[in-house]
């Protein structure tokens, strides 16, 4: 177990993920491939070491996974999805090379995953549906500068479906709220400026009520073990919410670091176990959220809605305050 951060470590291990090719994980993860780049390019950022991967070959490599359709493939001759088209959008905008591709055939695609009936969001041409691909389909367009490919109004309608007695979101109408879920609806409300039908205090409480007394980490939903990976998406629900300073800032660090492999870098689930590049991602972006302080170690900020460091978000022109919240609550919050 290791007090501070391992900064170099965790560095090392995102490259040499790039280079363990022959690895049998590397091939079972294959469908993955594109999002384990920005998992891995956020937490560099994070780190303030945004060329420890090879730029133009991951550019190359981005652009090889886009298809016909105009969507992008978890890995080069795979079916388009919309979690993979945003993790391509996210790390194209986190290079400033969102020039590269052809924008308008990507919102073609994400219009064309916009249910013609219901206004709902799809994540496929199968019509897989769930509140994450509201958020995600929101992003993107607005992400490539035009919100108005999608009518905003029947997805919000979705994300309203899916909110329960507790304030929590479900991954769809009736579905048991689960805190992933619930960042994806906040930012999706936050994109479409409609965070007024949050509620806010109830939401508040249940979020808070995920960390554990005994070692500090976040669950998920109630009963279920803490996993670091939760600092990500409850920690950032709650500074959408204006709420951060509701939990216990320290301990939750310490429950981080604590998941951290001393001796090959990366970050686990839980202490003890097997790190690996998604939660190494969150829980490096989660410590950046509690202001993680370390001698000689600057944790770039990263924006609560986007997941992409706020440098990018700024320069997309998505955020105008210095902290840019209030650039999307309701006036009554501020
Ligand atoms: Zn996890």
């Amino acid at each position: 177990m290791s007090r501070l951060l391992e900064a170099e470590k965790h560095i090392l291990f995102i490259q040499k993920l790039d280079k363990a090719q022959t690895d049998l994980e590397y091939w079972l993860t294959e469908h993955l491939r594109i999002s384990g780049i920005y998992w891995g390019l956020v937490a560099l950022e994070t780190l303030d070491n945004p060329l420890a991967l090879e730029k133009d070959k991951v550019i190359e490599y981005v652009k090889s996974c886009q298809n016909q359709d105009g969507g992008f493939g978890g890995h080069t001759g795979h079916d388009s999805h919309l979690l993979y088209t945003m993790s391509a959008v996210q790390i194209l905008a986190i290079y400033n090379r969102l020039e590269d591709i052809n924008k308008d055939a990507v919102l073609k695609y994400v219009k064309g995953l916009q249910n013609k009936t219901t206004g709902y969001m799809m994540g496929d041409i199968w019509g897989e549906m769930d509140t994450r691909f509201a958020f995600i389909g929101l992003a993107i367009c607005n992400i490539l500068g035009s919100i108005d490919t999608l009518r905003i109004e029947p997805i919000v309608e979705y994300i309203e479906k899916s909110m329960n007695y507790d304030g929590g979101f479900g991954s769809g109408p009736g579905g048991e709220s689960h805190a992933a879920q619930v960042y994806t609806c906040l930012a999706a409300l936050a994109i479409a400026k409609r965070l007024d039908l949050v509620k806010r205090d109830r939401l508040s409480n249940w979020l808070c009520e995920r960390q554990q007394s005994s070692s500090g980490g976040l669950n998920g939903r109630p009963e279920k073990l803490p996993d670091s990976c939760y600092s990500w998406w409850v920690v950032s629900s709650l500074e959408i919410l204006g709420r951060r300073s509701w939990i216990d800032a320290e301990k939750l660090q310490t429950f981080i670091l604590n998941c951290q492999d001393p001796d090959n870098g990366g970050i686990s689930d839980r202490p003890e176990n097997y790190a690996d590049v998604y939660h190494t991602c969150f829980g490096i972006a989660g410590l950046s959220l509690l202001k993680y302080n370390q001698h000689n170690l600057k944790l770039n900020p990263i924006d609560p809605i986007y997941c992409m460091p706020y440098r990018t978000v700024e320069a997309l022109g998505l955020r105008s305050g210095p902290k840019g919240w209030c650039d999307y609550v309701p006036k009554s919050w501020v």
